[in-house]
């Protein structure tokens, strides 16, 4: 189930990859890079978000319960029709095994977009922890990128011509050529 949801047709193969390993608790994350280090001598500023620096460098924290995370995810989720779903991986997860299978516009666009978020939010904690640059101190930024990067990908693919799925893609600002008449239905 969980291979569908973030390997499919559409989707952002180094996006994909990044949500693999965040499933399966695989990103190597300060509080499990600390478990390695039995030396007892644990430096307790690494274990430290580098996004938000108060909570800890942790799967749970970073997807996306972290103050800077979760504004990241209130200002995409909307656009991807999944104001609903809070700022927990698990609920977040749990939305993704629900629409697993679809090939619905507005899900395939949800699918990118978490992936997305996802690869975007890991990127910019690496760029603070380990080259102590960040992108930008505007979050609207890295919200721009994150939905840039969708935008572009949806350029690449068809759509089928339903009066939902303009309205879709009219949200998004892409051009109505993208639509293809749903004449194989039959
Ligand atoms: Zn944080």
């Amino acid at each position: 189930m969980t291979f569908k949801m973030v390997w499919f047709p559409q989707a952002i193969p180094r996006h994909s990859f990044l949500v693999w390993l965040l499933i399966h608790r695989k990103l190597k994350t300060q509080d499990i890079m600390s478990k390695w280090n039995s030396s007892g001598n644990a430096n307790f500023s690494l274990l430290c978000c580098s996004l938000c620096t108060l909570g800890t460098d942790s799967h749970g924290h970073l997807f996306f319960e972290c103050n800077y995370a979760n504004q990241i995810w209130i200002g995409i989720r909307d656009k991807a029709g999944m104001g609903m779903v809070q700022n927990k991986w698990d609920d977040i997860f749990d939305y993704l095994v629900g629409i697993a299978h679809s090939k619905m516009a507005e899900h395939v666009i949800a699918k990118l977009v978490v992936n997305a978020t996802a690869y975007f939010v890991w990127e910019e904690r690496n760029r603070r922890l380990f080259t102590n640059k960040r992108r930008s101190k505007d979050k609207d930024q890295l919200i721009q990128v994150i939905l840039t990067t969708v935008q572009m990908k949806l350029t690449t693919m068809k759509f089928k011509s339903t009066i939902q799925v303009a309205q879709v893609l009219q949200d998004w600002s892409l051009p109505r050529g993208l639509l293809v008449a749903d004449d194989d239905s039959g």
